[in-house]
């Protein structure tokens, strides 16, 4: 029987979710794509500020072979589909209008800024990470990134003897600021390569050492993708709806669906039914285990406690003025006391008094070359993920705005604000954009060095029921969500021949296929 004859839904079009349904149509199965949203993407965004589109989610494009493998098995090519060029300059940091550093593409170069800002002690410092990050990332790639379902004693085991003395190196069992502390006696770089915990929603001071293979994710390459993040998106669904994937937008699934132990497709909110093979889950881990996809798949993946969640943002997308600092397309700029950040985060779930400050300038590239008058900016900083225990105040959101833009200006730079040029999302708003998370926007937190071990695997529980995203293994960022959906889409084609067929035929109840 050809794939063709298989039908598989897919709930939500997230990173995950398309690059399954490419895969998937691209060998020949027949797929539905369930979106909640008017478009694909999930937290690869767009919204619409004075008329201007802009990135709203993720801004910085890594792991660029992910895509490649993705579009090639797909009999495509990425340069087909996306536009994109080496970022030089990696990101600008700052801790005050004195205090600047540039990290680089060029390991020797940001070598040399390092050492003309903190000494040369701290270059040889920088240059002994990037090994260990380096070296982190080469033990994991293979035994847990592309595993399908690695545990601990899997990594011993794939490691043998000889890596048994990597695994080692590696320092699961450290935490990331104490590794930090080994390479970094400068407070502002350990704070700065700390800060790559959070790509995961974590926090460096309860993160494993091994969270530092993102800083080698990086120096690997940071790419610009002309037409902004968006076109990642867009392109994974334009490739899968031309191998004949069916997407359906504004169609938010009440219930995944089981029929004698197995998934067997879906009801809209609408009450429409839709019958299938199999079905392939997008939303987060924590919305299935919570129920809100019904009663039939909640016991069907390990339920995540909420004092577990990642962090949450609040971000400000802008059109406006800036002036008084080179910004680059990406800038941090830098909380005084780092621990206390996270301690109001993760140890109180209260927004920062001093928070870090990410500005995307998504009219700018990676040399200094600022555009005229207004341009598109997206500010974020972390918060805790109680979106859906309470709703920001008023009063809460503008003494936030006012102490966020006040530590741009501490460091010199002044934004134009206006308020019918700017949109704000807080947690509540992205819990109602990703229901169960509380605004989590990472699955749960990497804390402990147990704590990826707990993510899922492609495989749920039920029978014909499989898990993509980026609360599922490998962990959460645009290339490790598109891993997990290629591993769904993996599981499925293994799992082909077991599945039974014409699932449709034999439920009853005005089901339709698709
Ligand atoms: C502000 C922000 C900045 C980020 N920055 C970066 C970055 O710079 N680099 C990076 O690599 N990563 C970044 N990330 C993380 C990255 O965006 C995510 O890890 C990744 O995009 C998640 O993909 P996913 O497959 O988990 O799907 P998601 O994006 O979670 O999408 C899931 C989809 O499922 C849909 N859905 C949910 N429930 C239902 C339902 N019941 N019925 C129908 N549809 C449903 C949702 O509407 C959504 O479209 C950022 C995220 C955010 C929010």
């Amino acid at each position: 029987m050809s794939g063709r004859e298989r039908h598989v839904v897919v709930v939500g079009a997230g990173i995950g979710g398309l690059t399954s349904a490419l895969l998937l149509a691209a060998r020949g199965v027949r797929v539905t794509v369930l979106e909640r949203a008017a478009m694909p993407g999930g937290k690869m965004r767009t919204v619409e500020v004075a008329g201007r589109a802009l990135d709203a989610g993720p801004t910085v494009f890594t792991m660029r072979w992910v895509f490649e493998e993705i579009f090639a098995a797909a009999g495509e090519t990425l340069d087909a589909h996306l536009t994109l060029r080496p970022a030089t300059t990696l990101a600008r940091h700052a801790w005050s209008a004195a205090e600047r550093l540039d990290l680089f593409a060029d390991l020797d170069r940001t070598a040399e800024a390092i050492g003309d800002f903190a000494g040369l002690a701290e270059a040889r410092g920088y240059r002994a990470f990037c090994a260990h990050a380096r070296d982190i990332y080469r033990t994991l790639r293979a035994s847990f990134i592309l595993a399908p379902t690695p545990t601990p004693l899997s990594l011993v085991r794939s490691a043998g003897l000889r890596g048994l003395g990597d695994l080692r190196r590696i320092r699961p069992f450290e935490t990331m600021w104490r590794a930090l502390g080994q390479h970094f006696k400068d407070p502002r770089l350990r704070q700065l390569f700390g800060r790559y915990a959070t790509y995961c929603g974590s926090s460096p001071f309860l993160a494993p050492a091994t969270l530092m293979l993102v800083a080698h994710v990086e120096q690997d390459g940071v790419w610009l993708v002309e037409g902004g993040l968006r076109c990642v998106a867009a392109g994974l669904a334009r490739t899968a709806e031309r191998h004949g994937a069916t997407f359906r937008y504004r169609s938010h699934v009440a219930a995944i669906l089981a029929d004698a132990g197995r998934a067997s497709g879906v009801r809209l909110a609408s009450g429409e039914r839709i019958a299938a093979d199999a079905v392939i889950a997008n939303t987060d881990v924590a919305a299935l285990a919570a129920g809100l996809l019904g009663s039939a798949v909640a016991g069907a993946v390990p339920h995540p406690s909420p004092a577990d969640r990642s962090l949450s943002a609040l971000t400000w997308a802008m059109v406006a003025r800036t002036e008084g600092f080179p910004l680059l397309r990406h800038t941090v700029f830098f909380s005084i006391d780092y621990a206390a950040e996270f301690d109001a985060l993760f140890g109180r779930g209260q927004l920062p008094a001093a928070p870090t400050v990410y500005v995307c300038a998504q009219d700018r590239d990676d040399t200094d070359r600022a555009p005229a008058g207004e341009e598109r900016l997206l500010c974020l900083i972390n918060a805790p993920a109680t979106g859906d225990l309470q709703t920001l105040t008023a009063t809460e959101i503008a003494r936030c705005t006012e102490r966020t833009f006040a530590m741009l200006a501490r460091c010199g730079l002044t934004v134009r604000r206006e308020p019918d040029k700017t949109l704000l999302t807080t947690p509540s708003d992205f819990d109602s954009l990703f229901p169960g998370t509380g605004g989590a926007l990472y699955g749960q937190a990497v804390h402990g060095a147990l704590a990826t071990f707990r993510r899922p695997g492609a495989r749920s529980r039920l029978p014909g029921l499989y898990l993509a995203g980026g609360s599922t293994h490998p962990g959460a960022g645009v290339p490790m969500a598109a891993l997990s959906g290629r591993m769904a889409a993996d599981s499925l084609l293994a799992d082909l021949a077991s599945i039974p067929t014409s699932r449709a035929a034999v439920t009853r109840g005005g089901i339709s296929t698709g």
